[in-house]
């Protein structure tokens, strides 16, 4: 599905949490948001999710108003938000629980959603007893066990280590590249943008708005990591983030 921020305002009090906002996601496209803390990124997942509206302007999906939570947007935090004393399986079912799918759907979505993260042998296993990135797998699990067109994560790596990071990152991409959901990924890492954006849109605050959109048209390509276009873009968002930062 695609996504629009048109003219978008958002404030919390005095505060412009992010201020003429304008920003297009196509259908099975694959955007990064980055920029520092504060510049309103969580804040505009949440009007994508349809969990929040913006004081002025617009934000459609598909060309209608994000005005409530749909069942084909999955949203996952940074937090995973995993209930402990649930076991893997029944974390993962969640969401079909929610919304009311037949028990045997349930089981098989969550069975196949599970072997497709590496988790199958650990589904009854509790979230305590799975490593951060495991955890963070099961999250992406949940997510996918749905039947989304759209999947928006918030820093949703950013408490793993590099290599393990690294790992999730091919998850996420391999996952996106089978599935062409819509995907919108917020993150603090320069490189993870640049991995996992097919565009990258770089954000400042006070108030938060996008300064740049760079295209990155070589994402997904073999190898992508150790091109030196990749290192070159990374240049390209860094000096991005650094003027946005200076204004
Ligand atoms: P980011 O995810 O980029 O760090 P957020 O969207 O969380 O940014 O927040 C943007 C700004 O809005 C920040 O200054 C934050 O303190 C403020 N903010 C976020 N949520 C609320 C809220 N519920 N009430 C008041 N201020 C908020
Ligand atoms: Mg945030």
């Amino acid at each position: 599905m695609s996504l629009s921020f048109e003219n978008v305002q958002l404030t919390y009090d005095e505060l412009h949490a992010l201020d003429n906002l304008n920003l297009q996601v196509e259908s099975g496209e694959a955007l990064a948001i980055i920029g520092p803390s504060g510049c309103g990124k969580s804040s505009m997942l949440r009007l994508a999710a349809g969990l929040a509206q913006p004081t002025s302007g617009t934000v459609r999906i598909n060309g209608n108003l994000a005005e409530r939570p749909r069942k084909q947007t999955a949203l996952i935090l940074q937090n995973f938000g995993l209930l402990p004393w649930k076991t893997v399986r029944q974390n993962a079912e969640l969401g079909l629980l929610i919304q009311g799918a037949p028990a045997a759907e349930r089981t098989r979505r969550t069975t196949e959603a599970l072997a497709r993260v590496g988790l199958a042998d650990f589904a009854n296993s509790y979230p305590n007893q799975l490593s951060g990135g495991m955890q963070q797998r099961l999250a992406l699990a949940r997510a996918i066990a749905l039947d989304i067109d759209t999947l928006l994560m918030d820093e949703p790596l950013s408490a793993l280590d590099a290599l393990l990071r690294e790992e999730l990152q091919d998850t996420l991409l391999a996952l996106w590249q089978e599935k062409r959901y819509t995907q919108v990924l917020v993150t603090h890492s320069i490189e993870e943008a640049v991995y996992l954006g097919q565009r990258i849109a770089v954000m400042a605050p006070r108030p938060g708005r996008v300064v740049a959109t760079i295209e990155n048209p070589l994402m997904g390509s073999a190898q992508w990591r150790s091109q030196d276009a990749f290192f070159s873009q990374c240049r390209a968002v860094r000096a991005a983030l650094e003027g946005g930062s200076h204004e």
